[in-house]
């Protein structure tokens, strides 16, 4: 069963309630985060995957909302291990901070007059997108929302209303994900990932002033790519049509992992199927953070979880 942990509260997440005038609700005003707890069912472990950065990330994204949380990541992440124990899970999961404006009041008001509220959570969750078949993708109709409207590089609720569109249209059009473009028309990142292509041996990656969101998996892949395989990754802006001359193409993000594209707009990436490069960063980022990798050890902090015949 999972546990929440609400305004300094640890309960049953099914009685983790708010009320239906929560300014969040009404406004997107909030900021979360995504992480990964990886099970690695030989050693009986579960991995949190870089979870520290991840409270990092989040409390820059409270310092621009203006929410104040009175944890330091630290406390954060010690809060989050103690969820995860509570919840008694052996398998992958999802931890959901989420921090919000949660005074009940219906107007568009100040940030610097509304209360503030925090949750966080962990769940099951499998894989997202398939991560043995290269996805379908599309480029979006949408464009990536803009720092000049909502910063994003932070995880703010209502920009995700710019990537839910996205994604919608894409599946409903029979793709797999959406690929977003920024005003410009320059290539900035999947609905909850970012883009890696490959071209001549070389990882190429939009530079973080394409309004992308800098993803900790992003991070990680470049780092791996580097001191493994000895792959460079250039950050720069990449056009659409790049995408399509690619050899490789990948996304990757908390819940996407490293997922191969096969095509994008109808036109095959390379020969369409997972390119020999991504298939080597996925073995390898999925050894990483299933705690396998003695090197990068650091990025994982081991759960303490309950033993299998204590598991709730
Ligand atoms: N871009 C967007 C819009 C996202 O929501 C995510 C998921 N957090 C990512 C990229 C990937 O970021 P990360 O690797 O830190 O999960």
């Amino acid at each position: 069963m999972s546990y929440a942990f609400l305004n300094g509260e640890f309960l049953p997440l099914s009685e983790a309630k708010v009320g239906v005038m929560t300014h969040a609700l009404h406004y997107g005003t909030s900021v979360f985060e995504g992480i990964r707890g990886n099970w690695n069912s030989e050693q009986e472990k579960l991995y949190i995957f870089r979870l520290k950065e991840h409270y990092q990330r989040f409390l820059q994204g409270c310092k621009v909302m203006r929410i104040k949380v009175p944890h330091t990541a630290e406390e954060l992440s010690e809060i989050t291990l103690e969820l995860v124990k509570l919840s008694g899970y052996r398998q992958d999961i999802y931890i959901r901070p989420l921090a919000f404006k949660g005074e009940e009041r219906v107007a568009v008001l100040k940030l610097q007059d509304l209360t503030d509220a925090l949750v966080i959570f962990p769940i099951p969750l499998g894989a997202y997108l398939d991560l043995d078949t290269a996805i379908r993708c599309c480029t979006s109709s949408w464009r990536r929302m803009e720092d000049t409207m909502i910063p994003p590089r932070n995880k703010i609720g209502g920009l995700y209303v710019n990537s839910i569109l996205a994604k919608t249209e894409a599946t409903l059009a029979g793709f797999d994900e959406a690929i977003l473009l920024t005003n410009e028309g320059y290539v900035s990142e999947g609905a909850g990932e970012n883009i890696f292509m490959v071209m001549n041996g070389k990882l190429i990656t939009p530079s973080v002033s394409d309004n992308i969101l800098a993803g900790i998996t992003r991070d990680a892949v470049i780092q791996i790519a580097k001191n493994e395989l000895g792959v460079e990754t250039v950050e720069r802006s990449m056009r659409r049509s790049e995408l399509y001359n690619a050899d490789e193409c990948f996304l990757t993000g908390t819940a996407a992992h490293l997922t191969p594209v096969g095509s994008i707009d109808n036109i095959l990436v390379g020969d369409g199927e997972m390119g020999p490069i991504t298939k080597k960063l996925q073995d390898l980022y999925f050894d990483v953070i299933r705690g396998r990798v003695p090197q990068y050890l650091h990025w994982g902090t081991v759960a303490p979880i309950v033993a299998a015949k204590d598991s709730l």
